[in-house]
């Protein structure tokens, strides 16, 4: 039979890597939980419409990386892209606005984008991110940028740095982009073709553009900045010193932008210098519109979200030792039932054990609970059985003892202090 392998751009994780997930996890939980976030789970398809209005019809995601297609009933749904939009609809379906407080919620879990798949980049890859709506003070701003650099720190991340902008509002926006379009149609020749496409639809999105070209003509075109209103400007100017009491360091980059179409005021990116190309690991901004563009109230949000491929690449997660495993082995079928009474006093106690059925030669189960890493292994032979004792062999000391079957755990016990 023809052997079937997982489509591409997805990719399984099992032990011992899983290990590093896990502990990424757990201190995402950890962590989070000091700011009052909950954690919040939505579907992993919504109506393709969620996104096309969410994100925007203009955006590269939703005109090319778009994992789409339709139901039995003809229904057009969509693996999603991207968390934020999925919940906000979830806040507005659920009455989240109301009900709860306060509004914070992080979420963990796989996106889907058909992308071009490359190191570190997957058509199913990983997020996780927050959000956080009503409050439009800049010094929440600032904390949500705190929190997430001061999460990066405490994992370990090295070299990472922090750019902030402000994109501006729907009052000062539309003017800006039009110098942009102009200042893009003086330089139509040197962009790429994708460029060109964007001065009508997306002219922010040049500054994206990795093409040389378009770099070199991006780096002259006026940023938002002089064009900011007046609450922007105030709001950015609050966003920065908010940081400043943070005390966490960072640039002002006026040519970033953010790919999706939702952000308003601010934007902000955590890169790493350490990963070339793919340097972005997290990114993220406000975005006062989108509630009720989503057919909710005028409700504000901010929230980041982070690609943990990227983040476990550049972390060293050091997974713990095992703790003590004990492996039984039992050398005949006689002391198997020794050996399960055994096993389940362990298994009780909260010991991890590991029975061996197989009544395999000794020397062979000895190399099986090697390569399990346990800690103990304990062998119930037929003399064993007959006094009623157990074999322990310590599998670091290299030590053996025999003792009485009743006295194991206070045995175990004691050696875990
Ligand atoms: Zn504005
Ligand atoms: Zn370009």
């Amino acid at each position: 039979m023809n052997r079937i392998n997982a489509p591409r751009g997805t990719r399984d994780i099992v032990y011992p890597e899983i290990t590093a997930w896990q502990i990424l996890e757990e201190r995402i939980r950890e962590f989070y939980s000091r700011f009052l976030y909950r954690e919040i789970r939505t579907p992993m398809f919504e109506h393709s419409e969620l996104f096309q209005r969410g994100i925007g019809d203009a955006t590269e995601v939703v005109q090319k990386e778009m994992y789409t297609f339709e139901d039995k009933a003809g229904r057009s749904l969509t693996l999603r892209p991207e968390n934020t939009a999925s919940v906000v609809r979830a806040a507005i379906e659920g009455g989240l606005f109301d009900a709860v407080f306060p509004l914070r919620f992080f979420y963990i879990g796989p996106m889907f984008r058909y992308d071009k798949p490359q190191k570190g980049r997957f058509r199913q890859f990983h997020q996780f991110g927050v959000e956080v709506f009503r409050e439009e003070n800049p010094e929440l701003d600032a904390e949500v940028v705190y929190a997430a650099y001061a999460f990066l720190e405490e994992l370990g991340l090295k070299e990472i740095s922090l750019e902030v902008n402000s994109v501006g509002c729907e009052e000062c926006r539309p003017a800006y982009l039009k110098v942009l379009q102009q200042e893009a149609r003086a330089h139509q020749q040197e962009l790429c073709l994708d460029c060109r496409r964007k001065i009508d639809t997306n002219p922010l999105r040049i500054f994206d553009c990795k093409q040389p070209g378009c770099r070199a003509a991006a780096a002259t075109f006026s940023t938002i900045t002089p064009h900011l209103c007046r609450g922007c400007a105030d709001h950015f100017a609050g966003v920065r010193a908010g940081l400043d009491t943070y005390a966490v360091p960072y640039t002002v980059n006026e040519r970033m932008v953010r790919g999706l179409d939702y952000y308003t005021r601010t934007a902000f990116e955590i890169t790493s210098d350490r990963l070339g190309a793919q340097n972005a690991i997290l990114g993220g901004g406000r975005y006062n519109r989108l509630v009720r563009d989503l057919g909710g109230p005028d409700i504000a949000g901010i929230g980041f979200a982070a690609g943990m491929e990227r983040l476990l690449l550049h972390l060293e997660i050091a997974p713990g030792k095992d703790p003590q495993i004990c492996f039984l082995a039992c050398q005949s079928a006689d002391s198997r039932a020794d050996a399960m009474k055994l096993a389940r006093q362990l298994w009780r106690a909260g010991y991890p054990a590991y029975l061996d059925y197989s009544a395999a030669n000794l020397k062979k189960q000895f190399r099986r609970s090697d390569r399990m890493n346990a800690a103990f292994t304990l062998v119930l032979g037929t003399e064993e059985s007959a006094s009623g004792e157990v074999s322990i062999k310590d599998m670091v000391r290299q030590e053996q003892v025999r003792i009485p079957q009743q006295e194991l755990l206070q045995w175990l016990d004691q050696r875990k202090s």
